[in-house]
């Protein structure tokens, strides 16, 4: 994508939503916006944007469908989105300046909070840096992972997991999840690059679909069927998958990327399979996860300080790119987990610049 705007950092920089995507998003799809500062009031807080995380969900709030339990976006509207940021000012008795969060921020580069259930800002401990990974290792993507392996898998040891999509950002944190459980993982990634990623960080056999006989090959991997399938992509795959299923298997459906672009559903025709083996289909949202996020954090730190866990980040630079960024998911040029590094860690932060008066 073309980008011809900069980030200004004494003023907000937004992207808004101009027009509903109608295939993969396009520049036009994407309207840039400079606005003052916002200055906190009473029981507010003022935080400057670190990172984003780039999800295919993104795409979806711009049609204006309410997912993930956003409000529908109008024409005009900050799109929604996840990222880190830093209190730099606060009116707020909860938050002070210095502390680092995540939460919805939006796309811009400053944002004025009360700290709301909805936005759901999580402080993130000195000790969690580099902070790039609240963006998603130990922050949704992650709890996505966790929650959806482990408390809707359920995964024993020598269990065969299959993970779509399992070189992005929740698909390769499964992979090493799995792993880490003593699973037997099978990841299903487009290309011999992104096969090669998924062996790298642990998984017993990669199969590219985009250009291997998936059905035959998962067939010839798992003899004894699946027990637990992690959908990142729905669609075909997931057909397939119904036609492989062990006895008691359960599968884990986070996401269907290969249907979000579709103006009908795939419509499956298998699902009765799950009857015979007396299989499970769970879907899941991450909120539904909330209790646990701090507890399922200081696994996931634990686990990447213990070398276990191997964040795969895919790093853009530039607030001005995240259309580009977007974009790049549906087309999958993405490895690992997309983010936006807008100003990057705080020591990497220019001085602040003047501000207003609090109102
Ligand atoms: P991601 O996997 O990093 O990026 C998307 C990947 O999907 C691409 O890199 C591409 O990989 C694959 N893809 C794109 N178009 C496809 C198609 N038509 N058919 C098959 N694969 C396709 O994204 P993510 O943020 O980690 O999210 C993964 C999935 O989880 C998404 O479906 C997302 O919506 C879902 N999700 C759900 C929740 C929840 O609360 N349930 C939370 C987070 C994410 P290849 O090159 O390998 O095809």
């Amino acid at each position: 994508m073309t980008v011809s705007v900069r980030m200004r950092e004494d003023r907000n920089c937004q992207w808004r939503v101009a027009a509903r995507p109608a295939d993969n998003v396009r520049d036009t799809d994407f309207a840039w916006h400079e606005e003052p500062i916002p200055v906190p009031r009473e029981g507010e807080f003022l935080l400057r944007t670190l990172y984003l995380g780039v999800r295919p969900v993104m795409r979806m709030y711009m049609q204006g469908i309410a997912a993930a339990g956003e409000r529908p976006l109008e024409i005009g509207d900050v799109i929604h989105g996840r990222g880190v940021a830093e209190v730099v000012r606060s009116q707020h008795p909860d938050f002070s300046a210095g502390d680092i969060v995540h939460g919805q921020l939006g796309w811009q580069t400053w944002k004025v909070s009360q700290g709301t259930l909805q936005e759901r800002f999580i402080k993130m401990p000195r000790t969690a840096a580099p902070f790039v990974y609240g963006a998603g290792a130990t922050g949704m993507n992650g709890f996505s992972a966790y929650g959806g392996l482990i408390e809707l898998g359920r995964p024993a040891p020598g269990e065969t997991l299959v993970v779509s999509a399992a070189a992005g950002g929740v698909g390769s944190t499964v992979v090493q999840i799995g792993k880490i459980l003593g699973c037997r993982v099978i990841g299903i990634a487009g290309g011999p690059d992104k096969c090669k990623l998924v062996e790298n960080i642990g998984c017993d056999a990669a199969i590219d679909y985009k250009n291997e006989d998936l059905a035959a090959r998962i067939k010839e991997l798992c003899p004894t069927g699946i027990d637990i399938y992690f959908d990142n992509v729905g669609g075909e795959t997931l057909e397939i998958m119904l036609e492989n299923l062990a006895f008691g298997a359960r599968i884990v459906l986070c996401g269907s990327i290969s249907e979000y672009m579709r103006n009908e559903p795939f419509g499956l025709t298998n699902y009765t399979r799950l009857r015979r083996v007396n299989g499970s289909m769970h879907g899941f949202f991450v909120y539904n996860f909330a209790p646990r996020f701090t507890a399922m954090a200081d696994q996931l730190s634990a686990w990447i300080n213990e070398g276990k866990l191997q964040p795969v980040q895919n790093i853009i630079d530039g607030f001005e790119n995240m259309p580009g960024a977007l974009a790049d998911l549906y087309a999958g040029k993405n490895t690992g987990i997309q983010i936006c590094r807008v100003r990057g860690e705080p020591e990497e932060c220019a001085p602040l610049p003047e501000f207003g008066e609090p109102r």
